[in-house]
């Protein structure tokens, strides 16, 4: 039998290493002490992993060699590979598919705006909410993303683009409160004034409604932007599109926004996905203004973007303008979401979905 470590033990052993990018400024500190050195290197540490946004650990020049070669024994220093880079001709609009330690796929959107640059990031690979018109649910969910992948999309795309990213916006694939804690150390680690720090304020979460985590939310003391997607204004036509409306019924999780605003102060944004002949009526809008007009809330208007796998048709331009003046007159502020990117699979999983399906060829 040949000696040496089997490929399974140093899998594991690459496991058991600790994330380092995912660890707090405190906790990193403590692991230095732990190995016998200053505390003041975790804070160079830190600084190389979230300010300088190193890739390995021999970019930290202003270490000792030995001192890089403890720290590659005993962390892991995860680094996306962009698979592929999908530029839209339309409006500029970047989508990249990352490759994962694992060698799972996530994407990423680049958007310049007026008001900065903003980058959408996904949660989780794949999706286990099935929301019908949703291409990134198809084939279920495969893990959550951990703080440090969820980072990593925000940092490598700030890195290729040379340009500073202003707002997150984690509307990508997953669901973000069914990955609650390692959400949860991401925010902190993003908007914590010792890394990258963007403004609480710029950051969205969005979620299709898991109600009791958006109550627990509302008590962690940010000020992050939630975004409900409610895309209907009653529970019978909301379980045709959302699946999780089963669970959580349409009272609940409004229940819980305006606890969340209770809390926070933060005005809550409704997306309405416009599906053509299914939620896009008068009858609809007036429902959805007998919705909003109780809350703080926006209410942002995404026309379908329609998924190969599913039937659903966007609605004429006209019919969502319609909509639209129909919710302001009611009092509802409301936006129809510009279509960034939809000439290259824009909509949420598509480009995983297209990349996979290639490899199964
Ligand atoms: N799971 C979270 C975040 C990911 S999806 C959520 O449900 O909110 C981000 C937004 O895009 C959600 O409002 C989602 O319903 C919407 N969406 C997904 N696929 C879409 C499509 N094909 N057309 C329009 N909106 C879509």
């Amino acid at each position: 039998m040949r000696r040496g470590i089997c490929q399974k033990t140093q899998e594991c052993l690459q496991i058991m290493k600790t994330d380092i990018k995912s660890l707090t400024l405190e906790e990193l500190k403590q692991e230095l002490i732990q190995m016998g050195e200053a505390p003041f290197r975790g804070g160079q540490i830190y600084e190389w992993l979230h300010v300088r946004l190193a890739r390995s650990f021999d970019e930290m020049t202003n270490l000792s060699k030995a001192l890089r070669e403890k720290l590659k024994e005993r962390f892991a220093l995860t680094a996306l590979e962009a698979v592929r880079v999908q530029e839209s001709k339309m409006d500029g609009t970047k989508k990249y598919l990352f490759r994962l330690s694992d060698d799972n796929v996530v994407e990423s959107v680049w958007m310049r705006y007026h008001h900065g640059n903003s980058v959408c990031i996904s949660s989780q690979v794949g999706c286990r909410m099935g929301c019908r018109f949703c291409a990134s649910t198809l084939d279920g969910l495969e893990r959550g993303l951990t703080p440090s992948e969820m980072l990593d999309q925000i940092y490598t795309i700030s890195l290729l683009t040379g340009e500073r990213v202003s707002n997150v916006v984690v509307m990508g694939t997953g669901e973000p409160l069914d990955n609650y804690d390692n959400l949860i150390r991401f925010l902190r680690l993003l908007t914590g004034e010792k890394g990258l720090h963007i403004s609480q304020r710029s950051v969205t979460v969005s979620t299709c409604g898991i109600a009791p985590n958006i109550r627990r939310l509302a008590e962690e003391g940010l000020q992050i932007t939630l975004a409900l997607s409610l895309h209907a204004t009653t529970d019978e036509k909301r379980k045709k599109l959302m699946p999780i409306a089963n669970k959580y019924p349409l009272a609940e999780v409004l229940s819980a926004c305006a606890y969340y605003f209770e809390k926070t102060g933060r005005r809550i944004t409704f997306e309405y996905s416009l599906v053509g002949g299914v939620n896009d009526t008068d009858e609809d809008a007036e429902e959805l203004i007998g919705i909003a007009s109780h809350l703080n809330c926006h209410v942002n208007l995404i026309p379908v973007n329609p998924i190969r796998e599913r039937a659903f048709v966007t609605p004429r331009r006209e019919r969502a303008l319609a909509f639209q003046s129909r919710l302001e007159r009611g009092g509802v502020g409301a936006t129809i979401r510009r279509e960034m990117g939809r000439d290259i699979d824009g909509a949420c999983g598509q480009l995983r979905r297209r990349h996979m399906e290639k490899k199964m060829e």
